[in-house]
């Protein structure tokens, strides 16, 4: 079984694929982490991120065990991995690998941008997740200053409204809900109402 799981940065996606692959025994992969680790390589490398060659060789040469990184998760890696998803060539390059993932044998549950409509458009379940700017900012502040960065809310506000923007208005597999993805909102709800809510669509 192929759970798709796509929606905006901070909706909550991320906890509940997690808590859904636990529960239904599933591989699970944060695709997300492999934009982000295709900027950190670029970063360390001292190159420009719209390098769009030397972001397909990093992206080429990417293997899911340095995902544990923790740099990974600060806040201007996500930034730097929004730019570099901008471009068709570095998406292409992760496609295969991520396919690999999704047909494992007894399936895997996959969250993104992109998933219901290019990377698993044959899912056999697709959650859109999604939240208002507002919450979805406010969650971000919690996560990030509890990991111990200096952050201000506002200015995440509007990094969100920023990644909200390049990830909708590119050219290459912008983030949308697939037509047949169930639409969950998670504005109003915690992780736990989130993760049941989710399990009860994808056991409808
Ligand atoms: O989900 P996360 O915030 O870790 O993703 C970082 C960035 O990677 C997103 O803003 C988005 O631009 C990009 N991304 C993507 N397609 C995916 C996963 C992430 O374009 N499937």
């Amino acid at each position: 079984m192929i759970i798709a799981v796509d929606g905006p940065s901070a909706s909550g996606k991320g906890s509940v694929s997690r808590r859904i692959a636990a529960q239904l025994g599933l591989p699970y992969l944060d695709t997300g982490l492999l934009y982000r680790a295709v900027a950190r390589d670029m970063l360390d490398q001292g190159l420009p991120l719209d390098d769009e060659d030397a972001a397909v060789r990093a992206a080429k040469s990417l293997d899911l065990d340095g995902l544990d990184d923790p740099r990974l998760r600060e806040r201007r890696m996500g930034e730097a991995a929004s730019r570099v998803a901008a471009s068709p060539a570095v998406r292409e390059a992760l496609l295969e690998l991520q396919r690999d993932f999704a047909h494992r044998p007894g399936g895997a549950v996959l969250d993104g941008r992109d998933i219901g409509t290019v990377v698993c458009p044959g899912a056999d379940v697709k959650l859109y997740i999604t939240a208002s700017a507002e919450e979805r900012a406010h969650r971000r502040y919690l996560e990030l200053r509890d990991r111990g960065e200096h952050v201000d809310e506002d200015e995440i506000y509007q990094d969100i409204l920023k990644r909200d923007h390049r990830d909708q208005e590119r050219s290459a597999a912008p983030l949308r809900k697939a037509d047949d993805a169930h639409l969950l909102d998670t504005t109003n709800l915690d992780i736990e109402q989130a993760f049941k809510a989710a399990l009860g669509l994808i056991n409808a």
